[in-house]
């Protein structure tokens, strides 16, 4: 075992960012957090850990890995940093443009870098048994239907496109709809329909501890890696 792994954790006050310290501080892998950024913090320290302001970014500690869920605005100044530092990237950060995904394939050829739009077991095993059933069911529409919280911000879901893409891979043509509704943590129905008959995958997630566990061991595994473009199914 070497020394804890530095966190920074960026979008440190948000349903992620606290499922994530909570996480830390309960010791689910070995790490340090230096550093909790978030737009406005409330406080400068808590539980030990220091807050910086997303404006004081360039002033925060040495780091190993920055982990990322926060907001796509929030996430060019990261990157920037991350590079500068040469520091490891893990981020879920969603709804990120195309130029966002272009800086994002630069930087991995400086850094380590992981982007998943899903940090759960259960949705990469959703992501083969939908390219599977794409391929053996040629010709059937497929819809994909997700369904979260009445505060995120981006629609279809990065979990859906991701989802989608591996349809595609499949065959099949994917719809999507999406649906805003109550405190639900994401749920994801693909639904294929032929003549007469229909199939249905569908994952649930009911805790974003899920993510924030998957996130946090892709972390911990990608410190000192090579740079380049990692994907979770190479970390864990
Ligand atoms: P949230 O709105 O609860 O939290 C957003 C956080 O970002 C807050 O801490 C906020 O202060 C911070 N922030 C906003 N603007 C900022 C800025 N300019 N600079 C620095 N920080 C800034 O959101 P959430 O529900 O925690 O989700 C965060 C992201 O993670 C979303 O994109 C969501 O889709 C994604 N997500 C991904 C997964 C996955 O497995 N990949 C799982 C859940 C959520």
């Amino acid at each position: 075992m070497g020394d804890p792994v530095r966190l920074l954790i960026h979008g440190a006050s948000g349903r992620m960012g606290r499922a994530l310290l909570r996480l830390c501080a309960e010791g689910a892998v070995d790490c340090s957090v230096v550093a909790a950024v978030s737009r406005r913090p409330a406080q400068r320290v808590v539980d030990g850990v220091p807050w910086f302001a997303a404006s004081e970014l360039a002033g925060v500690p040495a780091f190993d890995v920055a982990v990322d869920f926060s907001l796509p605005e929030a996430f060019g100044p990261l990157l920037a940093l991350c590079r500068q530092r040469r520091a490891a990237l893990v981020s879920g950060t969603t709804g990120l443009s195309d130029a966002q995904r272009q800086a994002m394939a630069e930087a991995a050829g400086e850094i380590p870098l992981l982007w998943a739009a899903n940090f759960s077991l259960g949705v990469a095993v959703l992501e083969e048994l939908v390219e599977r059933a794409a391929t053996a069911l040629e010709g059937w529409d497929c819809d994909i239907v997700e369904s979260h919280h009445v505060h995120k911000q981006d629609a279809p879901s990065g979990t859906a496109l991701a989802v989608g893409a591996a349809a595609e891979r499949g065959g099949s043509t994917p719809r999507y709809a999406s649906l805003r509704a109550g405190d639900i943590v994401g749920e994801h129905l693909v639904q294929f329909t032929g003549t007469g008959e229909r199939v249905e995958l569908v994952h649930r997630a009911t805790n974003r501890d899920v993510f924030a566990r998957g996130a946090l061991h892709a972390a911990s595994r990608l410190r000192g890696r090579q740079p380049g473009a990692w994907r979770l199914r190479d970390l864990l």
